[in-house]
């Protein structure tokens, strides 16, 4: 039988690394997408290699409509069709109140983690519509908890984005669900990732947020991979259209 393909963009770093090394240990093949982060991605790649699975590191700016067609077109052509896909690449940018923060912030983070977001969805639905030989199609979205707490004086327009991310993912999985494939999305909490030092501008933001999470620590990048892994794989066969937050009972 053969292995399913899956593409996870912002595959280099912090979640999606995570999402691309457990999802090789379970027997899926890999197209593990960045930015610029090439020599981290050849590392997941190695990861994901090492673990008995195909995989490539495939560069392309997950904001810009033609390097998302091209990545979806170039994992395709070295791994063959593919069957899953996890769109996690996102930013936040630098932290401030609304009142003091630069269009060109706001602009930046909407452009990846919005419209980024929803041509990323679009490409997949096109593939995995396409992919009349897989068992089982899913695409998972990477929200946030932010949706909903809003993130008051640290980035809403960032809460905003996910916001769009809960919407973009009810709808598809509406419009999807017929055709075979399930739509859904994890929110993590606070996880710790180089987001919060690098796009974010904190590099204490979990040392400080850790106390207010009911289970008092961040979530590390595996334990949010786990659940991406229950949604894209037949385990979750009958779920489809849900936010599934992973946030430590934040
Ligand atoms: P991270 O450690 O900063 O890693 C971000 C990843 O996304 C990197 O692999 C980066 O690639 C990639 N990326 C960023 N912009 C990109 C672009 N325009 N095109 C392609 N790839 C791009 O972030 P993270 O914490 O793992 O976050 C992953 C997702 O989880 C994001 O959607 C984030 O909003 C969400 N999330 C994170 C947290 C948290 O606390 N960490 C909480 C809730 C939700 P390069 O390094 O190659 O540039």
């Amino acid at each position: 039988m053969s292995r399913p393909v899956l593409l996870v963009t912002g595959g280099s770093r912090g979640i999606g690394a995570a999402i691309c090394i457990m999802a090789a240990q379970r027997g899926y093949d890999v197209a593990v997408n960045f930015q610029n982060s090439a020599e981290a991605a050849d590392a997941v790649v190695a990861a994901c290699e090492a673990a008995g699975a195909r995989a490539v590191a495939l560069q392309g700016d997950m904001a810009v409509e033609a390097d998302i067609v091209r990545v979806f077109g170039e994992a395709q052509a070295q791994l063959g069709p593919l069957s899953h896909v996890v769109s996690n690449a996102g930013v936040t940018g630098k932290a401030s109140p609304l009142a003091q923060a630069d269009a060109a912030v706001i602009r930046a983070c909407i452009d990846i983690n919005v419209t980024g977001a929803i041509l990323v969805a679009r490409e997949a639905a096109r593939a995995l519509s396409a992919n009349s030989a897989a068992a089982d199609k899913a695409l998972v979205t990477i929200s946030s908890a932010a949706a909903t707490l809003g993130s008051p004086g640290e980035y809403v327009w960032y809460a905003a984005s996910k916001g769009a991310v809960d919407t973009l993912t009810i709808g598809l999985a509406k419009e999807l669900a017929p055709a075979g494939i399930r739509v859904n999305a994890v929110a993590p909490g606070i996880t710790e990732t180089d987001i919060h030092a690098l796009s974010t501008g904190e590099p204490g933001r979990v040392a400080r947020i850790a106390p207010l999470v009911p289970l008092q620590r961040a979530a590390t990048p595996e334990e949010i991979a786990e659940s991406v892994l229950f949604l894209l794989s037949e385990a979750s066969a009958y779920t489809t259209g849900v936010i599934l937050r992973v946030a430590g009972g934040r």
